[in-house]
């Protein structure tokens, strides 16, 4: 019995050729392919934003919060429900961060609890468009800007995603953050992309990016002046997205809207042979938006009669990779025993952890490979 991974990146032809070009070119580390998936990224957003292309969503996370000045005594407002990076960076700053409940019909940042959370010390928000569907960033923003707060959006799941009819990324919010990790909509290996609309954010971002010199090596290395002297203006990260790197996202990036497409029909293919099956399927985008389908996330009812670890173990008996987004943050001692986290904290995230699983959904998946995990799903539930 053939394996079918929970995953696979979606590599053509073209990807490699870019590669191979960067290889020969000499031009291994930052240049301009780099710059040019940037451009190209701003194209992609429909233009009125800048874009920072970073070696990871945690970097770019990390360089949005220290650009909008988070530092110790400092609180952030985020999800339980997410992946630790979300959380990490908020500490890299001297900050904390404080957990709030999803709603259950999203699985998104609770607005409401957010507001609940907001004290004298609270400077930002991050929401989480959990699984690519989006949060409600018209409540989020509102909040925000009733209490004067700045806005990062954990984007890592959502290219291309909308709210409210507009692109995550071209929002209200101070910065968003998408990822390129392997199993992202889009590859490039490890990377990412910080956008803004603010250009002392960028500004900031590219400076912090590469050690806190006030200019990128590759204006350095190919101004038509000799260009020798740079000055360091603050202790900079080492962030910057490779060309070899960006010549995968190049191509990825022109694929985005295609690979939405397959990934939502394979959405929908579950959708149809899941209906009648003990089996909560994942929230749908409200009002037309466009849902990335990054992935597809299900919880097995009160009537399944089978728990969540037997279901999974019964899918890897049949060949078939599963996997659990997430395992609250709450959960894991490091932020459990710093922040004194409970479940009975979270009873949304905690109930939906306790019955969750993710199916596969990648756009190498043939219709039969969908076919096969909902056969392997009725054979785990029986
Ligand atoms: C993948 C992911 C990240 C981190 O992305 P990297 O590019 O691997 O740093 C952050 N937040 C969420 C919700 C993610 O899924």
């Amino acid at each position: 019995m053939k394996f079918l991974p929970f995953a696979l990146p979606d590599i053509g032809e073209d990807e490699i050729a870019e590669v191979v070009d960067s290889l020969r070119s000499g031009w291994v580390t930052t240049g301009p392919k780099a710059k040019r998936f940037e451009q190209d990224f701003v194209e992609f957003m429909g233009g009125g934003v800048e874009a920072v292309a970073v070696n990871s969503a945690t970097a770019g996370l990390h360089l949005a919060l220290e650009a909008i000045g988070i530092g110790p005594g400092d609180e952030v407002i985020t999800t339980t429900h997410t992946f630790t990076a979300t959380a990490e960076v908020i500490r890299y700053m001297g900050a904390d961060p404080v957990f709030v409940d999803v709603s259950a019909g999203t699985l998104c940042i609770d607005p409401d609890a957010v507001v609940r959370a907001i004290t004298p010390r609270t400077r930002a928000i991050i929401p989480v468009h959990f699984g690519g569907r989006a949060v409600d960033m018209s409540a989020i923003l509102a909040i925000a800007r009733q209490h004067g707060l700045r806005v990062v959006e954990d984007a890592a799941h959502a290219l291309p995603t909308t709210c409210g009819g507009k692109l995550v990324g071209t929002l209200e919010s101070d910065v968003t953050v998408f990822s390129f990790y392997a199993n992202k909509t889009i590859t490039t290996g490890e990377g990412g992309m910080l956008v803004t609309r603010d250009p002392a954010i960028a500004a900031r971002a590219r400076i912090m990016r590469l050690h806190g010199i006030n200019r990128d090596a590759f204006d350095r290395f190919t101004a038509t002046a000799p260009s020798w002297y740079y000055e360091i203006v603050a202790p900079g990260f080492k962030y910057n997205l490779t060309d070899i790197a960006a010549s995968l996202g190049i191509h990825q990036l022109r694929k985005a809207n295609a690979f939405r497409q397959r990934r939502a029909e394979i959405a929908a293919r579950y959708d149809v042979a899941l209906a009648g099956l003990p089996i909560i399927c994942p929230p749908h985008a409200e009002n037309g938006d466009c849902h990335s389908w990054h992935l597809y996330v299900i919880q097995l009812a009160d009537e399944a009669g089978v728990s969540r670890d037997a279901f999974i173990e019964r899918m890897f008996a049949q060949g078939i990779g599963m996997s659990v987004h997430y395992i609250p943050l709450h959960l894991h001692p490091y932020w459990r025993d710093t922040y004194k986290l409970s479940p009975e904290m979270f009873p949304v995230s905690q109930r939906v952890y306790e019955r969750t699983c993710s199916l596969p959904l990648y756009t190498r998946m043939t219709n039969a490979d969908v076919d096969r995990v909902v056969d392997a799903v009725r054979v785990a539930l029986a």
